[in-house]
């Protein structure tokens, strides 16, 4: 999960903030930002690349689409069937995981040989267990890179 960069709300041809009407309008966008990747695990791929939400449009706990949430610029990622399927509605509080455009990703996690990722062993052991969640809740133990 390397760290990126979106950058600020993408703008139309006059300089206006673009408000999406819905959150697939701006799939183009990100992945002129961020390329045809998986934010979570760096799978390249096209077509089945979907826009992800960071905190779900739709929490398992409520069960109702939040439109704020659902169509927030800010609120957005991009993910490939494997990590959004595995992430799913499950409610995120932002601040027990690390994310790949507001933390330093690469000194979060160990890569090594074959795809395996775990707890960067430099982290506290508070650290290491938000490492820990980050992994669980996207599913980056269950298949190589
Ligand atoms: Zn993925």
């Amino acid at each position: 999960m390397r760290p990126i960069s979106k950058g600020p709300i993408p703008t139309d041809t006059s300089g206006n903030e673009i408000n999406f009407h819905k959150y697939q309008d701006a799939r183009g966008k990100l992945i002129e930002r961020l390329g045809e990747i998986c934010s979570y695990c760096e799978m390249h791929l096209d077509s089945s690349l979907a826009v992800e939400h960071v905190i779900p449009k739709k929490p398992e706990s409520s069960g109702e689409t939040i439109q704020e949430r659902e169509l927030d610029w800010h609120n957005f990622l991009l993910a490939c069937p494997n990590c959004n399927s595995t992430k799913g509605n499950k409610d995120v509080v932002p601040d027990d995981y690390f994310w790949p455009d507001k933390d330093n990703t690469f000194r979060a996690f160990n890569y090594s040989e074959g795809g395996i990722i775990t707890p960067s062993t430099e982290l506290s052991a508070e650290l290491q267990g938000k490492a820990n969640a980050t992994i669980e809740l996207t599913g980056l133990d269950k298949r190589p890179l």
